[in-house]
């Protein structure tokens, strides 16, 4: 037994060398990725479930030229995270989101623009000035830029993101809760924070189409959401059958592959350009 014991060790050891050296790896590539503007934002359409027409966009993060292994966000994001780095880029994205939106208003689209922002990025105190510099450089309106945000941080009290947030909502910035109900149980910072919208993620949405439960769950956030006077947006929609029992659920926006994939900004104003039908 402590034969095994010993070499069960190695084993995991080598296994957490691999892991760390691949992690560090990673993070060289995105620091050259900084340095060089390697890295690029898309936008996935948010779509009016009423009208079935673009209302806004989600800017998601990609990391497309200079990565050879093709790393996708949802691993390197959390390495991004887990350093400084994550301030620069989270203020570059910010920035970025609110060009963008400006450039679809001065085509004649009037509609939002959505940047997720990590909770590290709101416990510095320059958070607020960060987003209103980006508001005063692009000129965007404060209410088209919508800020996306998981449940983590909320359920903690914290002095400084309450008082960030607070000033920024009062600016006229929405906030959305991202991923709302995956992991979380403690929803009381909804009466504490002013929030705008709930967003149900991937996960619960994919299933409402075959599974009982799901529905139930759905059905229920959407109506407090509804009481609450908040908006709900369902992500991940790929069917043409979930997407009609959302309508039927008064559910009132929706994102995914039905309509579009995250796309490059001319792309992007294409599709705006095209106002969709799925
Ligand atoms: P998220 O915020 O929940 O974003 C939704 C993810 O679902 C995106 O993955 C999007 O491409 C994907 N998606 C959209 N529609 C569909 C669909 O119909 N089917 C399927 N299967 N997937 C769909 P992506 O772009 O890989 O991003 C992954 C996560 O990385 C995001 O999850 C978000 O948490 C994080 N992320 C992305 N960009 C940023 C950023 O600029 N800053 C921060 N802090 N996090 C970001
Ligand atoms: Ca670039
Ligand atoms: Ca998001
Ligand atoms: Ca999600």
């Amino acid at each position: 037994a402590k034969q095994s014991g010993k070499n069960k060790y190695h084993y995991y050891s080598s296994e957490l060398d691999e892991e760390y050296m691949r992690n560090l790896n990673i993070l060289t590539g995105l620091k050259d990725a900084v340095s060089n503007d390697l890295l690029d934002l898309h936008f996935q359409p948010k779509v009016s479930l009423s009208s079935d027409k673009i209302a806004g966009a989600e800017a998601l993060l990609r990391w497309s030229r200079g990565n050879p292994h093709s790393i996708r966000p949802d691993e390197f994001i959390p390495i991004i995270e887990s350093t400084e780095l994550i301030h620069n880029i989270g203020a570059w994205v910010i920035q970025e989101s609110c060009r963008a939106c400006k450039q679809w208003h001065d085509a004649g689209h009037h509609i939002t623009v959505a940047a997720n922002v990590s909770a590290l990025q709101l416990t510095r105190a320059n958070f607020y000035d960060i987003v209103v510099n980006a508001l005063e450089e692009s000129g965007l309106e404060p209410h088209y830029l919508e800020i996306e945000l998981t449940e983590h941080l909320l359920i903690q009290e914290n002095k400084l993101v309450k008082h960030q947030l607070a000033a920024l909502t009062s600016l006229g910035v929405s906030l959305f809760i991202d991923d709302f109900g995956t992991g979380y149980s403690n929803m009381n910072y909804l009466t504490r924070i002013n929030v705008d919208a709930l967003k149900l993620d991937k996960s619960f949405i994919s299933q409402i189409a075959d599974s009982d439960d799901y529905r139930v769950i759905v059905t229920a956030i959407i109506r407090m959401a509804q009481v609450l006077g908040m908006q709900v947006v369902a992500e991940g929609i790929e069917t043409e059958a979930v997407r009609k029992l959302l309508c039927g659920l008064d559910c009132d926006y929706a994102q995914g592959y039905l309509w579009s994939k995250p796309v490059e900004n001319k792309q992007f104003m294409d599709l705006l350009e095209s106002n969709l039908a799925h």
